[in-house]
């Protein structure tokens, strides 16, 4: 579908034109027209396909075709999990607005809380913001939203991880008037928590789904590489980010200290570097962000911060040094390569650690990975097995053994998970690499 046909106002047309795009993609030919109808909506697209388009275009055409509920309260309040997406979708949200007297600020956590709230003393039309800090400002009545047109939740999913329904509810309660549209977006909206908060936030929505999470990304090419330990991990991902050309790349560790400690690495085999963290400022933050985005840098190594919705068109490789917990993370970190039709290459390191989540990614994915090997690094590690069924060990014991010793063998094997070690031809025990990292304990918070 062309933009032209959506019968949008002039000036997003103009906008359009200046961004250089004629036709929609699919989420967007299909989510545009049911969000300028008015209806709630839960839609959800592969990473890199113009989700944010595809809500902020509706929300600008309803601003400028439809007479505002309130004079003061903010119109149209976009919601994001982190506060690099916070901003990428400001910067997105200022452009379209450029040249138009409507006004739009970002309220995220780590920034200074007296400026936003003289900035919402400017009622601006637009907010874009982490939960966390709006709901601050609710609490403080530095914002009203009675007469708030459009709530718009992108990552929803995400938000939910990082426990935000709570405010997601009291965001909800604070403009629970009839008028209101809600709209979700994500590239993984399937999973019970997201129905469950999407039954108290949304309407009757209607459900634009192109494809489904777990559809291959034709554009991102997987690789899947076993390892040992940590410092064949290292050796792997360094021979991986020299041997090939890498326009950007970014490394997603499980913790925060490992961002720092990888990048220290990285930075000695030659390459520019930066780790992004939870941990760092406000300001150290957005200077690395902004500094990856310009291209002043070539490994970005980073916690799950980045994982959601960044857009950098000259992410050629993504690595993920550890699995993430939670599979759908997989689809999302790995998506901040092949975008908008570009080609990229995800590489995934999965050791011992590692093998519970990578096995849950499969299920997710519903898709079973070859593994590829590197000459002279090939490694021992070949998977875990599945401690053997209960039922053989029983009835093997049963035979001979008196009853009271089989009480104790009907017990649930243990959960530990056994190495196999290909070198050998059977089991050998399970053990842990050298404690070399911090245990992960959380994802990195957001507010
Ligand atoms: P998603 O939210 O689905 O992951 P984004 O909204 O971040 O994707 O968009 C990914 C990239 O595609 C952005 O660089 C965006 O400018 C670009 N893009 C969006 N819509 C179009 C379009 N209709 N034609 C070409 N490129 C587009
Ligand atoms: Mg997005």
């Amino acid at each position: 579908m062309l933009f032209e046909e959506f019968g949008f106002d002039n000036r997003i047309l103009k906008s359009m034109s200046h961004l250089g795009f004629d036709e929609a993609t699919e989420i967007q030919s299909r989510a545009i027209p049911e969000a300028m109808a008015g209806r709630d909506l839960l839609a959800s697209s592969k990473t890199g396909s113009g989700k944010t388009l595809a809500y902020l275009l509706p929300a600008l055409h309803r601003v400028y075709k439809k007479k505002a509920l309130s004079k003061r309260d903010p119109r149209v309040v976009v919601l994001v999990p982190t506060r690099e997406l916070a901003k990428q979708v400001f910067g997105q949200l200022r452009l379209l607005l450029a040249g138009s007297r409507f006004t739009s600020i970002l309220i995220q956590g780590g920034e200074n809380f007296n400026d936003q709230h003289k900035s919402l003393q400017k009622d601006p039309h637009f907010i874009v913001a982490t939960p966390g800090r709006l709901v601050d400002h609710l609490k403080q009545r530095h914002v009203f939203l009675e007469g708030l047109e459009l709530l718009i939740l992108d990552e929803a999913d995400r938000m939910l991880d990082l426990g935000f329904a709570e405010a997601m509810r009291a965001i909800n309660a604070a403009a629970s008037h009839r008028q209101r549209q809600t709209l979700f977006f994500s590239a993984t909206l399937d999973n019970t928590q997201v129905s469950e908060i999407a039954n108290e936030l949304l309407r009757e929505p209607s459900r634009v789904a192109v494809g489904q999470g777990f559809d291959e990304h034709t554009d991102i090419a997987q690789h899947v590489l076993l390892c040992d330990h940590l410092d064949h991990k290292e050796a792997l991902l360094k021979h991986l980010l020299l041997g090939q050309t890498i326009k950007q790349a970014i490394i997603f560790t499980a913790t925060k200290s490992d961002t720092v400690r990888l990048s220290e690495s990285i930075s000695q085999w030659g390459l520019t570097t930066q780790a992004l963290n939870g941990n760092l400022s406000q300001s150290a933050r957005n200077k690395t962000m902004e500094s990856f985005a310009k291209g002043q840098f070539t490994v970005l190594v980073s916690t799950d911060v980045a994982s959601r919705g960044l857009d950098i068109a000259n992410v050629s490789h993504v690595f993920n040094f550890d699995l993430p917990k939670q599979a759908e993370e997989f689809v999302h970190r790995t998506g901040r390569t092949g975008r908008a039709g570009f080609k990229g290459e995800a590489y995934s390191l999965v050791g011992p650690k590692d093998w519970v989540n990578f096995k849950a990614i499969e299920v997710f994915l519903q898709k079973t990975f070859t593994t590829e090997v590197i000459e002279g690094l090939e490694p021992k590690f070949k998977g875990l097995l599945q401690p053997k069924p209960v039922k053989q060990v029983i009835q093997k014991t049963k035979a001979k053994a008196p009853k009271k010793a089989s009480k104790n063998l009907t017990k649930k094997p243990s959960a530990q998970p056994r190495f196999h070690d290909n070198q050998q031809d059977g089991f050998e025990a399970f053990k842990l690499p050298p404690k070399r990292f911090e245990t992960p304990v959380s994802s990195d918070d957001e507010d």
